[in-house]
């Protein structure tokens, strides 16, 4: 069988290591092909600290060719452009056709700007280490300039970063940016004094999932840390360094991140895939997109079914890790002609952190808060990285 996975990311990387292992064991030889548009894998839940104070080249981004060295995995780097799935292939922009047995999309989010006026025209986005080190050079540029300047009003604008977005990656940022930026003027000659970083949401509650004890703790955290946090704040439009705000207010800023939403890419609704209103690919209790016997979706980019009430799983790195898990498992059993079981997501909660020393979690529905988060995040990420990078 031929085997072509889309996006290695947290949830197509982990298919194929899995995937590649158990042939391995069973002496199968079905081909593993994983697509990539880059050359690396990217640890996305450190990109926030790569847009800041900084966590670069091998401790962000792993080498896949260093990864797969030691594995029977046909990786192919190119961007796809269309799936073709009464055709059964895969099309990248640079014309290649791959053609697959079963295809797995694990093509991950994009970031939604739900057609604000000018929002993706006038702020950064942070989705990708690309974009990562985007921000941080345009940061280091705005408080360098600001520290030529001699208007203060002018050096405050300048020295403004809004966050639009007040969700994980918006109070990761928030909580990052602010521990950075007392030495970030100092290397660059910016007065302190005219820093300000202002963290919008149009909901009620920041981390609005967890529920409003995790809001107060955010509040709290990011407060002492001098963010302002506005919510039940609706940005109407972006204009350069400048957000128009819900009862025709204006914010001066000369740095705007919007990390208000993601959804699925394009190519998954363009390939005539169903998709929920997030572009996300319908899939039932195996991962197989509705309708399709060759197709399954899983991570950021599948509507997996969370419960009865119709929502479905959240966005997180360890939901697709663990789904790349399963799938490997129910495509290694189709192979050999097994039965395969259900796929029933465990509800392991989420951990946030709130800058270097500070955050919040419900790990198996358990609220925490402050230095416990960080001590299992640290766990996980490290776990992670040794379980993407041992032979
Ligand atoms: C700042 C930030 C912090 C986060 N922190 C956490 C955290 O602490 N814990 C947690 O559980 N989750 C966290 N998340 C969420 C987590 O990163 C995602 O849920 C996770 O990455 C989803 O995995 P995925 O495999 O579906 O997609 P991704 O990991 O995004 O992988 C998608 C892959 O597809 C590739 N790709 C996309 N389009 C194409 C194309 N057209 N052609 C070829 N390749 C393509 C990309 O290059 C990428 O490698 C965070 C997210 C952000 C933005």
């Amino acid at each position: 069988m031929n085997i072509v996975i889309l996006g290695a990311g947290y949830a197509g990387l982990r298919t194929a290591l899995n995937l590649d292992h158990q042939l391995r064991e069973h002496g199968k030889d079905d081909a593993v092909t994983l697509i990539d548009q880059n050359s690396y894998h990217q640890l996305i839940q450190k990109i926030h600290v790569t847009a800041t104070s900084g966590v670069h080249g091998s401790e962000a981004i792993y080498n896949l060719g260093q990864i797969l060295s030691s594995r029977q995995i046909n990786f192919v780097q190119g961007r796809v452009r269309t799936i073709a799935p009464l055709d059964r292939e895969v099309l990248l922009e640079d014309g290649r056709s791959l053609p697959y047995d079963r295809l797995v999309i694990a093509l991950g989010s994009e970031t939604a700007y739900y057609n604000v006026p000018g929002a993706r025209e006038h702020s950064l986005p942070l989705r990708t280490y690309t974009e990562a080190t985007t921000l941080r050079d345009h940061l280091v540029a705005q408080f360098s300039a600001a520290a030529a300047l001699s208007d203060p009003k002018q050096q405050r604008i300048m020295l403004t970063t809004a966050i639009v977005g007040g969700g994980c990656t918006g109070c990761e940022l928030a909580g990052e940016l602010a521990a950075w930026v007392s030495s970030l003027s100092k290397e660059t000659g910016a007065p302190r004094s005219e820093v300000r970083i202002a963290l919008l949401d149009r909901n009620k509650l920041l981390l609005k999932q967890f529920g409003p004890w995790a809001t107060r703790e955010a509040e709290r955290v990011l407060d002492q840390h001098g963010v302002s946090v506005y919510l039940s704040t609706a940005i109407e439009a972006v204009e350069p360094h400048m957000l128009r705000v819900s009862g025709g207010r204006v914010l001066r800023a000369g740095t705007i991140v919007w990390v208000a939403g993601i959804r699925a890419p394009s190519i998954i609704a363009d390939a005539g895939l169903p998709v929920n209103s997030a572009g996300r690919a319908t899939v039932d209790h195996y991962l197989r997109v509705s309708g399709q016997d060759a197709i399954f979706a899983l991570g950021d980019c599948a509507a997996i079914p969370a419960g009865a009430d119709g929502s479905v799983l959240p966005s997180t790195a360890s939901y697709a890790m663990r789904q790349g898990e399963y799938l490997a498992e129910t495509i290694f059993a189709e192979i050999v002609g097994r039965m395969t079981r259900s796929y029933e997501p465990m509800k392991l909660g989420e951990l946030v952190s709130l800058g270097p020393d500070n955050g919040v979690g419900n790990p198996l529905g358990m609220p925490i808060i402050g230095q416990p988060v960080l001590i299992l995040k640290k766990g996980i990420e490290q776990y992670y990285r040794s379980s993407i990078t041992a032979p």
